[in-house]
């Protein structure tokens, strides 16, 4: 008798686990007629909020690679981490040091990229920065003595890199801060496509990058934040690429009235004062798209004209301190002001 119930259990059992099967079967192959399948993931790194969207049937994978990918390069090129290799590049005393083939790439474009703004861009600014407080929040002037004291031991060509080795001198201090978080998107992308995800939107601190387009096979939008006060101003329709801005109301403090931001001017070892409000970059690659809206933002309106005219990997949306809006030709007919900014044209620049 007893075995009898235990043999109707177990068919009930078994039909329930059948039906069940049957139902998460079909859920699934509805789910796969839906294109738009989304999934998010939000999470703190790189000192700052980073939120990774995919599209399609599996993307637990390739979300879950890309945020380990977040935090790896974190663990690599904080300046903060004892046991980073950027720390230990600091802390190397002069000695030479052993770096990972991502490392060592990022090294070796900031040297490229130091060249290429005329000395814009450059990675040994961190004891300027410190002096200033950006590194601690606990901001204050340096008098003109302690900055130009701390200047001389500036510059990359004192930086030598030679492959996997690198070697600064025992007062130098680098930082990827302008740069990481660019190349970090490039990397995530990767990482995303190689799990089989084609459409996805990666969002590092503002910095924009994507994977294809929209599952619906249309252009991506993105707004492009407006540097005098919340919210956007515009918006940019894109394909897959990187937009990266950069501007003087992302970091900074005010003494005395006057306003001090983050992005120092190598040359003078103070916050860039090129009468440009904001610097948006859009091109291909990630890291190409930070190091630039970091480098323009210090070159000012006019060499940036000279630079893009010069070059055939980005394009640019520039916001002058009075107002002023220029975009580059190559995204003339993706870039739309906000209808309530009636009076407000973009100057197109070019070629
Ligand atoms: P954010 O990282 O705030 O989005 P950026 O990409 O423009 O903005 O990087 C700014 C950071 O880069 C600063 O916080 C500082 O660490 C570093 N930095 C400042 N000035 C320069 C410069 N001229 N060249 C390279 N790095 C810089
Ligand atoms: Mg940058």
């Amino acid at each position: 008798m007893n075995k009898k119930i235990l043999y109707t259990d177990l068919a009930i059992y078994i039909f329930l686990a059948i039906t069940l099967l049957i139902q998460t079967s079909c859920k699934s192959s509805d789910d796969s007629l839906n294109s738009s399948n989304k999934e998010s993931k939000s999470f703190f790194a790189m000192d700052t909020y980073i939120t990774l969207t995919a599209y399609g049937e599996d993307t637990d994978n390739g979300l879950k690679a890309a945020e380990d990918e977040i935090n790896t390069l974190e663990n690599l090129w904080s300046v903060t981490d004892e046991n980073s290799e950027i720390y230990r590049i600091n802390h190397s005393g002069g000695q030479a040091v052993e770096v990972s083939p991502q490392t060592a790439e990022l090294l070796g474009f900031s040297l490229d990229m130091h060249e290429r703004t005329e000395g814009a861009f450059d990675i040994t600014l961190y004891p300027v920065l410190t002096a200033w407080g950006f590194t601690t929040d606990e901001y204050h002037v340096p008098d003109d003595e302690e900055i130009s004291a701390l200047l001389k031991n500036t510059g990359v060509q004192n930086i030598s890199l030679d492959d996997r080795s690198v070697r600064i001198p025992d007062d130098m201090q680098i930082d990827l801060g302008a740069v990481g978080k660019g190349y970090a998107g490039d990397l995530v992308a990767q990482r995303l496509k190689s799990n089989g995800v084609s459409s996805a939107l990666i969002d590092i601190g503002g910095n924009i990058q994507t994977v294809g387009v929209k599952p619906d096979g249309e252009k991506w939008t993105v707004g492009i934040r407006s540097p005098f006060g919340e919210g956007n101003f515009a918006t940019l329709e894109i394909g897959e690429c990187a937009v990266v801005t950069s501007g003087g109301y992302e970091r900074y403090f005010v003494d005395d009235g006057k306003t001090y931001w983050h992005i120092l001017d190598p040359k003078t070892g103070k916050p860039a004062d090129s009468g440009l409000a904001s610097v948006t970059v859009i091109g291909s690659e990630g890291k190409l798209c930070d190091a630039l809206s970091t480098s323009l933002f210090v070159m000012g309106l006019d060499k940036s004209e000279k630079l893009w005219k010069e070059s055939d990997d980005f394009e640019m949306i520039i916001v002058t301190s009075d107002g002023g809006i220029y975009i580059t030709e190559g995204i003339e007919n993706d870039f739309v002001i906000n209808e309530e900014l009636t009076d407000t044209k973009a100057s197109v620049i070019r070629r």
